[in-house]
């Protein structure tokens, strides 16, 4: 605890709680005991509640004047004499008290000016709003329950400029803070400099002038302990679960502008036994250990040290600091792009007609990558296109595209990040005329002419990702900022770096078996496209897109219990070969809209998993050559099933369950597990080029598990037929094992 602070909280705690001692004295003797004491707002609005922060700390109900003695002696015994600045306090103890003997001696201020008439103040002809009602207190309720108006912002003192205090305010109200205005620096207010550049104030516009001194403070910390009453259902005198509440439900802070003084230091010791830490725009000591707080005590963040091209941006850059120590998660109420927003659009496909711009599929590259960095990489709603917009391209032209997103978060983890990657299906595929189908280096996206009509351009992905992560992940994530590369240099090496990291996510799972767990993970994102599909994911197979491990899943459970992996206990094992469990068999029954009755993890032939568009491969039977081929996404040209990949997902992608034809991930066919009742790896009798390639060395070792280490040598590829005819004799002079295999069919 820095002595400096604690010596000028308590001096300031001792003095206005004298001043209300004078105060109270002379009130008593002029008015009498007697005279009521309501706290009500400008329009005479008041609450009931008495005055809610003596009411909320013990209980005590001050209805008259006379009722002001107790929480007077009661200020009185909590105040330490006043430590020499020369002495360490190690503990914030005495600190504390001195804040809360402060509101008391602030509220008995207010309660004796209310007496008088006095309050709401008026100042050069200007009727402050003084505390807020019940009535509107309740009114922002729901907002403040549903988190779309987090909890509040209490300013105390006059910002570096009008400007600036017109930034911070617009700043905090579209971060759906609650905004208080009070106090003074050197003579001015806030609130003059807001009047000054015409900016609405009042209950409608969420800015709250409650006076022009620093007492008038103690209305935000009344609407603290009613909003604990009202929302969190506390008991008026349990003060620890009052305190509690506000520590963990209500974000607030003060943000204190311009110099401090005793009576500062003093309220704010106040704020900090709500929980509510203080960010000072000066040079003052930080106290960084948490404690009381959630997270730091008081910072300083002098105005002209913040980082920033000029003093708005250094008010964006303070605003958002204050978010941050406050740990307040945003939700934006809309996805803000010139097209409609919602789930209603997720299914849509643009097609070749309606095509504006195209960015990978057939020709094309495009590669999305989300990762984690620390707080202060990352600018929070930062877009950056990299490269070219589309208006630089003829239409129909198929674009590079690398969508980069950056998040972090005190709660982010490494793990989540291949969690909060898929997501970009869903939520880009929300925008209307927008399609976005796969994932990781084979994404491919889809503008339609409409959307560009309508003004959509590459930097609302951007949009669309920050809002969303925000809204659906907010837990997590606390800034996300989304850069956008168009050039093909530039995409290409952004998909060695992504797809380096893909492997590692990959490998995170391998050594993992079925057998080490009773729990499978579901996963059914894909629904609004494939109403009946399920994914089952299993240790040792993944998703069919590839991009969700059971780890992923696991981890996409932990952040989302309600959301759409879900754990899938194995229960009773009907076929251990076949992989066949009752549990797994009645959560996809149940979540396949009844469609799948039956479902087996190991087979290809009988009641295979369905397929959704989004599988990286489809594998189909070759009877005559009494094997399987796996054909993947990026593998455009025809294959021995006399189907290309396209073609293939046209007859399966949309939610069925075919025997003998499968989507499934590139690394599955590296499993242990891959269509192990069909014998595994050496069915495959053709396999797309590129896999052989992305995938070599983990093939290899598949091989050599089999006992088969020169199968890759065995298999065809496109470069060696693309009919069976072609394909037959390649396999019987190579010797393939799957010619001798027991009959498939
Ligand atoms: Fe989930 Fe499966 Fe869709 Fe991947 S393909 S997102 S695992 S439902
Ligand atoms: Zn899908």
């Amino acid at each position: 605890m820095s002595r400096f602070i604690a010596t000028s909280a308590i001096r300031g705690s001792h003095a206005i709680v004298e001043q209300a001692e004078d105060m109270l004295k002379d009130a008593l003797e002029k008015l009498g005991a007697d005279v009521p004491i309501a706290f009500v707002d400008k329009e005479g609005v008041g609450t009931a509640y008495y005055l809610p922060v003596i009411y909320g700390y013990s209980g005590h109900k001050v209805e008259k004047l006379g009722d002001l003695t107790w929480p007077l002696e009661h200020a009185k015994s909590l105040l330490a004499p006043v430590p020499s600045e020369n002495l360490w306090l190690p503990y914030l103890g005495e600190t504390a008290d001195a804040g809360v003997a402060t509101l008391f001696a602030e509220e008995i201020i207010e309660g004796i000016r209310f007496a008088k008439g006095e309050q709401p103040e008026v100042n050069n002809g200007y009727k402050f709003n003084g505390p807020i009602s019940d009535v509107q207190t309740r009114s922002w309720g729901i907002q403040m329950v549903d988190g779309s108006m987090p909890g509040f912002a209490a300013i105390i003192g006059a910002a570096k400029s009008n400007e600036v205090a017109v930034k911070i305010v617009r700043e905090l109200q579209s971060k759906g803070q609650l905004v208080f205005l009070s106090s003074m620096s050197n003579g001015r207010s806030i609130v003059d400099q807001l009047l000054e550049e015409g900016v609405e104030l009042g209950y409608p516009t969420f800015t709250i002038p409650f006076g022009t001194d620093t007492i008038s403070v103690v209305y935000a910390a009344g609407y603290a302990s009613r909003a604990a009453f009202s929302f969190g259902n506390v008991k008026p005198g349990d003060f620890r679960e009052m305190l509690l509440y506000n520590k963990f439900r209500c974000f607030a802070f003060a943000l204190c502008l311009g110099p401090m003084d005793d009576l500062k230091w003093a309220t704010g010791a106040g704020a900090i036994t709500y929980g509510f830490p203080a960010i000072c725009d000066t040079v003052v000591p930080n106290i960084l250990p948490t404690g009381i707080t959630k997270y730091e005590h008081v910072v300083s963040m002098p105005f002209d040290d913040i980082p920033g091209r000029d003093d708005l941006e250094r008010a964006e850059r303070l605003v958002q600091r204050c978010i941050e120590i406050r740990g307040i998660k945003i939700k934006i109420p809309k996805v803000d792009i010139p097209v409609a927003y919602g789930p209603a659009f997720e299914g849509e496909v643009v097609r070749r007609e309606n095509l504006h711009s195209e960015f990978g599929g057939k020709g094309g590259t495009c590669v999305e990558w989300l990762t984690m960095k620390d707080l202060d990489e990352v600018e929070d709603g930062k877009i950056t296109l990299i490269g070219p917009g589309i208006d630089s391209f003829e239409e129909g032209a198929n674009i590079p595209l690398g969508i980069v997103v950056e998040v972090a978060g005190r709660k982010m983890q490494k793990d989540f990040e291949p969690v909060l990657e898929r997501q970009i299906h869903h939520f880009v595929n929300g925008a209307e005329g927008i399609q976005h189908m796969a994932q990781r280096d084979i994404t491919w996206i889809r503008f339609s002419k409409g959307a560009v009509a309508k003004g959509f351009r590459l930097n609302h992905l951007g949009v669309i990702l920050h809002t969303n992560l925000h809204n659906d992940f907010g837990a997590i994530v606390d800034k996300v900022q989304v850069t956008l590369y168009t050039e093909l240099p530039k995409v290409e090496e952004l998909r060695e770096g992504a797809r380096a990291v893909y492997h590692e996510r990959d490998a995170r799972i391998a050594g993992m078996t079925d057998e080490a767990v009773d729990i499978f993970y579901s996963c059914t994102l894909c629904q609004s496209f494939a109403p009946n599909h399920v994914c089952v994911i299993n240790p040792e197979r993944t998703g069919l897109c590839g991009g969700y491990t059971w780890l992923d899943c696991r981890a996409a459970f932990e952040i989302n219990p309600t959301g759409p992996n879900q754990p899938v206990p194995k229960g009773r094992c009907i076929d251990p070969v076949k992989g066949e469990w009752e549990g797994v068999n009645n959560f996809t029954y149940e979540h396949s809209n009844r469609a799948v009755e039956r479902f087996t993890i190991y087979s290809l032939m009988d009641s295979p998993m369905t397929t959704c568009g989004c599988c990286e491969c489809v594998m189909i039977i070759i009877p005559e050559a009494n094997g399987v081929m796996v054909v993947s996404r990026e593998d455009y040209s025809m294959t021995p099933c006399g189907m290309t990949f396209t073609t293939l997902m046209g007859s399966i992608g949309g939610g069925l369950q075919n025997p003998g034809m499968m989507g499934h991930s590139k690394l599955y066919i590296t499993s242990k597990k891959f269509i192990s009742v069909e014998g595994g790896i050496k069915r495959v009798v053709w396999l797309s080029k590129n896999i052989k390639e992305e995938f070599a060395e983990e093939l290899q070792k598949a091989c050599e598990r089999e006992g088969v280490p020169d199968l890759m040598d065995k298999i065809a590829d496109g470069t060696i037929a693309t009919t069976t005819e072609e394909l037959l004799p390649f396999l019987e002079e190579k010797g393939h094992p799957a010619l001798t295999m027991e009959p498939l069919i």
